[in-house]
């Protein structure tokens, strides 16, 4: 049986580090956000161990621990948490309809902060190594390795740009492709090949992380993906750079999207294709994906709702039409509030 939520001026969809910036300034205007946060409360950082280049911690500090300091700002200002994930939205509708599992809930304005999920190669070994020397980018954890040898896994633009980032750090980057026929550009190409740090083996997939009892990445058995060969092949470091997926699945087909599903956005602004509707950190952003990139367009997403709420009004109580309109919120089918005291 559906039960309906209540009435809130804006709701964030999300808890990574867009999300609670975008509850912080929202809370800190008074609109008293519903943030959504998610099964995975604190997003990716959450995976992670230290955090070295998020500003203002000059000695660094864990992921999960900064996630919660977010989100202890966020509360402190009045946002509201449901740790859950989103099931089904109706963003079209007026006021846009948010439904998790059998509760329901009607907004002005809606944030949309999911994130975006790195494909992994689907190893046991390698989900209980991520962050012990397994990562799955070069920017946030290159610096951990000095000095060592690493393997970069992936045949696109991305595993070449990593790989030749990685070699400012390590004495030495395999590159493992499961072919000898590249998805990357030739330029990205030519410049690993030409990096003396940089050495290719083809036709190879990772099939286990090897950590020999240490906790951290000693190695990796490369299986031969034409004889099914196995051999070891040392090193400290695995860079998974097989992509992203944009977690934009509820909202496909009403959203703008991309080629590769990335949430469009109106730069400068955070505004998608969908009125109060706003997007920010990494579902619209496949291009820098930082904490702070998507926190600094998490506060841009605060900042146009409350300009977006602020140019249509105030809301009559919607608890006058509630019992009316709550048929609407469930199915979206109709807007719920038809009028607004501008
Ligand atoms: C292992 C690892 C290490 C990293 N290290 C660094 C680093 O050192 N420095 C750095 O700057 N960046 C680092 N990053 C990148 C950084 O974590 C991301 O750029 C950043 O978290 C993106 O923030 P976000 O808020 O856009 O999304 P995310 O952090 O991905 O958060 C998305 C949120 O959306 C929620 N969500 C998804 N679907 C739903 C739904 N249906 N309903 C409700 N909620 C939903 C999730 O639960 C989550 O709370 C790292 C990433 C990884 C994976």
């Amino acid at each position: 049986m559906s039960s309906s939520g209540d009435h809130q001026r804006l709701i964030i969809i999300g808890s990574g580090p867009a999300g609670l910036t975008a509850a912080i300034y929202a809370a800190r205007a008074e609109l008293a956000p519903l943030c959504i946060e998610g099964i995975e409360s604190g997003g990716q950082l959450m995976q992670t161990t230290e955090i070295e280049n998020f500003p203002g911690f000059p000695q660094g500090l864990m992921g999960p621990e900064l996630m919660i300091n977010f989100r202890e700002q966020a509360e402190r200002f009045g946002t509201s948490f449901v740790t859950d994930d989103v099931s089904e939205v109706d963003l079209a509708a007026t006021p846009k309809v948010v439904k998790v599992g059998d509760r329901t809930w009607t907004a002005d304005a809606v944030i949309v902060s999911t994130g975006a999920t790195a494909r992994m190669i689907g190893l046991e070994s390698e989900a209980k190594l991520l962050g012990h020397g397994v990562s799955t980018c070069a920017t946030c954890d290159g610096y951990f390795f000095r000095d060592k040898e690493l393997i970069v896994v992936g045949g696109g633009d991305s595993a070449m740009e990593e790989a030749t980032f990685l070699t400012k750090f390590a004495s030495k980057v395999t590159i493992v492709h499961r072919r000898d026929e590249y998805r990357a550009s030739k330029i990205m190409l030519d410049r690993a090949r030409a990096n003396d740090k940089v050495e290719f083996i083809e036709w190879a997939g990772v099939t286990e992380v090897l950590d020999d009892g240490t906790g951290a990445v000693t190695g990796v058995t490369l299986t031969d993906t034409r004889t099914g060969e196995e051999r070891r092949l040392d090193c400290q470091g695995v860079f998974v750079a097989i992509g992203h997926d944009p977690n934009t699945k509820l909202f496909r087909g009403v959203l703008d999207t991309d080629e590769n599903g990335y949430i469009r956005t109106q730069a400068p602004s955070t505004r998608t294709n969908l009125d109060g509707v706003f997007a920010c950190g990494d579902v619209q952003d496949h291009e820098y994906r930082q904490a702070i990139t998507a926190a600094g367009s998490g506060c841009a997403a605060a900042l146009d709702a409350e300009r977006y709420l602020a140019s249509i009004g105030d809301l009559p109580d919607p608890s006058i039409d509630a019992d009316r309109d709550e048929a609407d919120h469930v199915t979206g089918s109709k807007p719920a509030v038809a009028v607004r005291v501008s």
